[in-house]
């Protein structure tokens, strides 16, 4: 496949794209073009469309950059890595497709450059160490490596090229002032990101728990990630009135970054080992704590009548407060 256009319309984040799209303005076409891109990363869908015309193409490869600029507004972790894992399967579907040249040209992109040494390739260690994933079969131990290059095959490189794909999408520049077709297509896409409610938050009313942990799943419920000790005290806190790990897990798969895997094998652990919850003054020294309840503990919430209950949040919870 030469480096044109439809180079560029696969691969829209190469060199080529942008001189694809040289003189081309945004336009509503082409923001409404990169919300149907987001809309369909967050279902999973990487299919590929019919286009006919050369202005389609450029308008579709001019969503890719309209939706990058949708996302460094946002900074919606869960939307971007969303957009991210989409975008280098898609990818992926394509170099599977394509042949070796094509796949060095996007390798390019990423000074991916491999050698052939006789039926093998290698590749820098740099770069393997940079984009090969997690999985066992990456690790160091189990290759082979010639003069301080390892060994793949060829379905390796492709993977290394999707991992960096997947990087570079998760690396979106901020966008602090887009223009306002950016900032109304922002909006529109948060309203469309799945709710907690279905899951985790269906069956939670106002003052079902302390305002420390109904902002955290509030804040769950916006895809936003949480730092290590929210959800440590989190998974103490439902594990302690009783949730099941099942529940505690969906919950937590409303992360951008939620792995089923360590997930369960965390949630599992802090049960074995019997983790107490964080006293109030423990969550205060977290930054965790919203509220003035005077309770000690946040398990105490749930022994206060509703008035009292009533009352801590009319006082709000603006600030951190005193246990
Ligand atoms: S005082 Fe305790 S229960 Fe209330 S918000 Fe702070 S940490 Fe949570």
């Amino acid at each position: 496949m030469a480096e044109g256009l439809e180079f560029a319309l696969r691969y829209p984040f190469c060199e080529s794209a942008k001189s694809a799209l040289a003189g081309m303005d945004l336009s509503e076409r082409i923001v409404d073009l990169a919300v149907e891109r987001l809309l369909k990363a967050l279902k999973g869908d990487k299919s590929a469309k019919m286009l006919l015309h050369d202005s389609d193409r450029k308008e579709e490869i001019a969503s890719f950059a309209a939706a990058r600029m949708i996302l460094g507004h946002l900074r919606n972790s869960y939307l971007t890595n969303a957009f991210a894992v989409n975008e280098s399967k898609r990818v992926r579907d394509c170099l599977d497709k394509d042949d070796e040249r094509t796949v060095d040209a996007v390798a390019a992109q990423f000074g991916i450059a491999t050698a052939n040494e006789g039926r093998k390739l290698t590749v820098a260690l740099p770069t393997y160490l940079r984009y090969s994933t997690r999985n066992p079969h990456y690790r160091l131990i189990n290759r082979r490596l010639v003069r301080g290059r390892v060994e793949i095959n060829y379905e390796e490189k492709k993977r290394l090229i999707e991992e960096a794909v997947k990087k570079h999408m998760e690396s979106v520049p901020l966008v602090k002032d887009p223009p306002d077709m950016i900032k109304a297509a922002g909006a529109r896409l948060v309203a469309e990101l799945p709710k907690t409610e279905s899951r985790v938050l269906g069956t939670v009313k106002a003052g079902d728990h302390p305002p420390c942990v109904m902002r955290l799943l509030d804040e769950m419920n916006k895809h936003t990630n949480l730092p290590h000790q929210a959800r440590l005290y989190l998974a103490t806190y439902f594990l302690a009135i009783g949730t099941s790990e099942d529940e505690i897990n969906r919950m937590f798969s409303m992360l951008p970054d939620y792995s089923e895997k360590i997930t369960r094998y965390q949630v599992g652990h802090i049960r074995k080992k019997g983790y107490n919850v964080a006293s109030c003054a423990t969550v205060m020294t977290y930054g965790l704590c919203c509220a003035v309840c005077r309770i000690g503990s946040p398990l105490n919430w749930h022994s206060l009548d509703d008035s009292r209950k009533n009352a801590i949040r009319e006082r709000g919870a603006g600030g951190g407060g005193a246990p």
